[in-house]
């Protein structure tokens, strides 16, 4: 009896070799590199860069105020079983970065992406964001050009920490940042049709900072307040005043921060008020993506300031797989 259960053990023990070869068999044992990140954005991006090789999980929920987020006490799991965890930064997170720091594992790395690309004589500080509350305006993914460098860095820090799929990191990221180009040109075409007097943006959360100097776009002013409260009547006399002046025709929302202040303002300086522009928010299948998000925002806003939203026909919003 003994001998026979040594040769059925023998048996199988001569057939290992073959079950490890079975490629359902290899890829339980290939266990996913895990990233967590943050904001939609941002979890969006590192998926398409990391492909079907990484598990992604992006703790600030779809939106929300990604600025006053404070995680929550299941997070500390998901931040402990992560291999490397993926942060915009410029003090965007800060609550979540420092609950990173204490429980994270000690190899873990942190990617502050925002830190990465920008150096500090680069940062914008403006109303919501001043320079004496020494917090940087956060918001470098609403320009394209940034996302690019973001993507660079997302495949290189994978392929530190994963080298046996770095061809693949590689070949991802050759076709986003393709895609990215294609969005970045678009942006500049949809600029072109609007009006060279209404390139300019009021709106209530102050998202566009390093969008509007790349795409040739003035911020005339930002409504929400440094604390993320509503703004003041001093405030909204003197925004009402500067959108009369410049005759700017729209002036936007955010779906994440309803406002009734806009609506007020939109009345007395008789422009329109679009309460449709996302930063941190993607939008719902198919488009479900980062480009999706900004393609939905320039036919928005396109439209809005008098331009032909046509320049947004043909982009590729779809995800690589993943
Ligand atoms: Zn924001």
């Amino acid at each position: 009896m003994k001998l026979a259960t040594l040769r059925i053990a023998k048996f199988f023990l001569c057939l290992l070799p073959l079950f490890l070869q079975n490629p359902i068999l290899a890829a339980i044992a290939d266990k996913k590199t895990e990233i967590v990140t943050t904001v939609s954005p941002i979890t969006n991006i590192v998926q398409n860069v990391g492909g079907k090789h990484i598990k992604v999980t992006g703790i600030v929920p779809d939106g929300t105020d990604s600025h006053t987020f404070e995680p929550i006490p299941s997070d500390v799991k998901i931040l402990q079983a992560a291999d490397m965890i993926i942060v915009n930064g410029l003090d965007l997170e800060l609550p979540t970065l420092n609950l990173a720091k204490k429980v994270k594992r000690p190899e873990t790395p942190i990617l502050q992406l925002g830190n990465l690309t920008l150096k500090e004589a680069d940062w914008q500080y403006d109303f919501s964001f001043p320079r004496e509350h020494g917090h940087p305006n956060p918001h470098l993914w609403l320009n394209i050009e940034l996302v690019m460098r973001y993507a660079e860095i997302i495949r290189d820090n994978l392929i530190m920490l994963d080298a046996a799929n770095k061809v693949s990191y590689q070949e991802n990221t050759a076709a986003y940042l393709a895609k990215l180009k294609k969005l970045d040109q678009a942006i500049f075409k949809c600029v072109e049709t609007i009006p060279e007097t209404n390139r300019k943006l009021v709106t209530y959360h102050d998202s566009f900072a390093y969008f509007a100097p790349r795409y040739g776009m003035v911020v005339i002013a930002a409504v929400q307040p440094s604390d993320f409260s509503e703004p003041g009547p001093q405030e909204v006399i003197s925004i009402i005043k500067q959108i009369r002046e410049t005759g700017v025709p729209a002036i936007f929302g955010s779906e994440v921060f309803p406002s009734k202040v806009m609506k007020q303002i939109a009345r007395e300086a008789k422009a329109q008020f679009i309460d449709q522009l996302a930063d941190d928010e993607l939008p719902a299948a198919p488009n479900n993506s980062f480009i999706g998000m900004m393609a939905s925002n320039m036919v928005t806003m396109t439209k809005a300031l008098g331009g032909n939203s046509a320049c947004m026909a043909n982009i590729d919003a779809s995800n690589i797989a993943f």
